[in-house]
Parts: C-alpha cells; structure tokens; sequence
C-alpha cells in the first residue's frame, strides 16, 4: 500500500506501512533518536509552516541603510543624550540577550527534542538569532559605540543582571544528559521552553522595543528602527514556535500538566513581569519619549497575559487592556505585510512564488 503525502506544493509516495511506523516514532521528546533528518511524513506540520514562513522573512542588516541614524547620532540638535542612552541600551541588552537565546537554542531545546522538523524550524530560529546579533553589530559599527560600553551595561545594571540570571539558570539546570522519561524532568524542559519563548521573547523583550519604536515613530534613528522591526517580526514567530512547541509537548506529556506546575509557570511569568518593570522603572526614561510610565508599565501586563493565554495559562492581570495600540500596530504580524519594504518584501515575493500552492493543501 502506498499514500501520497504532501508538504506545500510537493507530493511524495510514500509505503504505508513504513510512513505510518516513523509517524508513530515522532516525539516532541523520546521520540526515534536519527541521524538521517528524516522529514517525511510531516507529524508536526507548524513547524514546517513556520519554517517556510521565517524563511520568507529572510533580512540581511546591510541592506538599511544607516546614513541619517550616523547623521543623528552626531548631532547634538536633533537627538538628546537620553535618547542616545536609550539606544545604547537597546543595542547593549539585546547584543547579549540574542546570544543567550541562540545558545539555548542549540545546546538546550535542540538537543533534547527528537523530531526532525522541530530540529528544522530551531535551527532556523537559531539562525535568526545570529542575524540579529549581527545587525547590532551592524549598529556598533555605524554609530562608533565602544563594544565594551554595551557588554559593560549588560554585566553592571542590576536590572538587567537580574533579567539575565532568571533566563540563565532555567537554561544551565538542562546541560547535561537529562532522562526526559521522567515528569520532574520533563517539567524542566517545558519551564525553559515557556520561559525562553513566553516570558523572555515574549515579554521582557518589549520594555526596550517600545522605546526604541517610540523613537522610531519620532523618525528618530530610521535604520535602527527598521531594523528592530524586522527582529520583532522574527520574535513574533519565535514566540509561535515556542508556544507550539510547549503546546505539543504537554499534549504528549499530559502527566507533568498538573495544577501546581500550571501555577508554577504563571508565577514565573509574575517574576518575569516584575523584573521588566523593575528595568523599566530602573533604566527606561519613557516620559523623556513622550509615553507616561504607568501606561509603559500597563504595556507589559497586556502582553505577559497574552502570552499566558497562548498557552492555556490563568491570567495576571485579567481585563487589562492595550495602552498603546500604536505599538500594536507596528507589532502585528498580521499587519505587517504591506508594512515592510524593499528587499524584505522581495525575499518574500520569490519565496511566495515558490510556495505559490501553500494555501490550497
Ligand atoms: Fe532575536
Ligand atoms: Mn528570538
């Protein structure tokens, strides 16, 4: 017996018997352990999708152009020495941020996960995240910033160390030979994915995307903003790859589902709340780019009980609406294909071409 399997505009005939045995082998965790990558038949079709769908928003750091952001940053009328902080800010934390990320990437969740298109859209994820750490490399270099000056930020605010080490620690408890046949330790992996997805990209990465969007909207440092637009439309999809991820993960695991790990995660995502606005308050001068600090702060209870919502969480702040609409505006994906211009929007023309069928299947 043979049956026609099909991944977006491809068909493959595959034997019955043998596609539905490596079906049945594909596990989130303690899945078929190969070496051979092999794809087909699709068990989680998101991943596929999502990969095909960050790589349609493929974007390369040089092509924006940095001429007016080098013309504002050296001239002392047009921008002020807070907003060149804020700047520096954005570029010294997410510099450090993204590499942290990427690494859990590649020595924590893609390690331990066994099916091949999972293992296909993390590696993709893991190479956006290199992408945006060149693109802040991209900026170090145009403006002149001293590296140090960045990396010293990162190890010096308290806010910030305090950021870090909530991410770090939930990373580091998972390198070393984990037996994911076991709840505790299954927990711990779902943690790190709920917490790097859901509370580190998904939340506490938006106090500073904010300012330096509410710059932007000033038509303050044009490239750079341009540029952290295109990052937040990857984090909107390495939020969904995560979210998918956890989802999928307790739909096979449903023993570590419990009502303590359920509230263990929500007052994760409490700590992760109050460490953003302790940043915020700490290091973010929001009334110095026009926004009031409460509805900054307000900002971040919308967006961590969004994220809760994705994954079927209770929520902190229940009925707490949008503040800032505008900034939902520049951060919807949904929104955001007539939004991009030039090169972005070429990558994703001849990717579109390509996957022309997508949507039929
Ligand atoms: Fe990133
Ligand atoms: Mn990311």
């Amino acid at each position: 017996m043979h049956k026609t399997f099909i991944v977006g505009n491809k068909s493959f005939v595959l034997d019955q018997a043998k596609a539905e045995e490596a079906f049945a082998a594909k596990r989130v965790i303690n899945g078929r352990e190969t070496m051979t990558f092999n794809l087909l038949p699709l068990k989680y079709q998101w991943a596929y999708e999502l990969y095909r769908k960050m790589k349609a928003n493929h974007w390369e750091p040089e092509d924006i152009p940095m001429g007016k952001d080098i013309e504002q940053w050296r001239d002392a009328k047009t921008v002020t020495d807070i907003e060149r902080w804020i700047i520096r800010m954005g570029i010294g934390y997410f510099s450090a941020a993204e590499g942290i990320v990427g690494d859990n990437i590649q020595h924590v969740v893609r390690e331990l996960v066994t099916a091949p298109e999972l293992k296909l859209v993390l590696g993709r994820h893991a190479h956006e995240e290199n992408i945006h750490a060149d693109s802040l490399l991209y900026m170090i270099s145009s403006l002149g910033i001293n590296p140090h000056e960045c990396e010293a930020m990162f190890e010096d605010v308290q806010t910030i160390v305090r950021k870090n080490e909530f991410v770090t620690r939930i990373s580091r408890d998972l390198r070393r030979d984990l037996d994911l046949t076991r709840p505790e330790n299954k927990r711990l992996l779902a943690k790190n994915i709920f917490v790097f997805g859901q509370c580190m990209e998904g939340t506490q990465f938006y106090g500073l995307f904010g300012m330096i969007l509410s710059l932007y909207r000033q038509n303050k440092f044009p490239g750079i903003g341009q540029m952290f637009r295109y990052t937040l439309r990857d984090e909107s999809n390495h939020i969904e790859v995560f979210r998918n991820l956890f989802m999928d993960l307790v739909e096979e695991n449903r023993d570590i589902w419990t009502a303590e790990f359920k509230e263990e995660l929500r007052s994760t995502m409490a700590e992760a709340v109050q460490l953003e606005k302790d940043f915020i308050r700490d290091c973010l001068p929001v009334n110095a780019v026009g926004l009031a600090v409460d509805e900054f702060l307000q900002y971040i209870d919308y967006i961590a009980d969004r994220r809760l919502e994705g994954v079927g969480l209770g929520l902190l702040a229940p009925g707490v609406k949008n503040p800032l609409p505008w900034l939902a505006e520049m951060m919807d994906i949904k929104k955001e294909q007539n939004f991009f211009e030039g090169r972005v929007t070429e990558y994703q023309k001849a990717s579109s071409l390509e996957g022309a069928h997508d949507d039929d299947l």
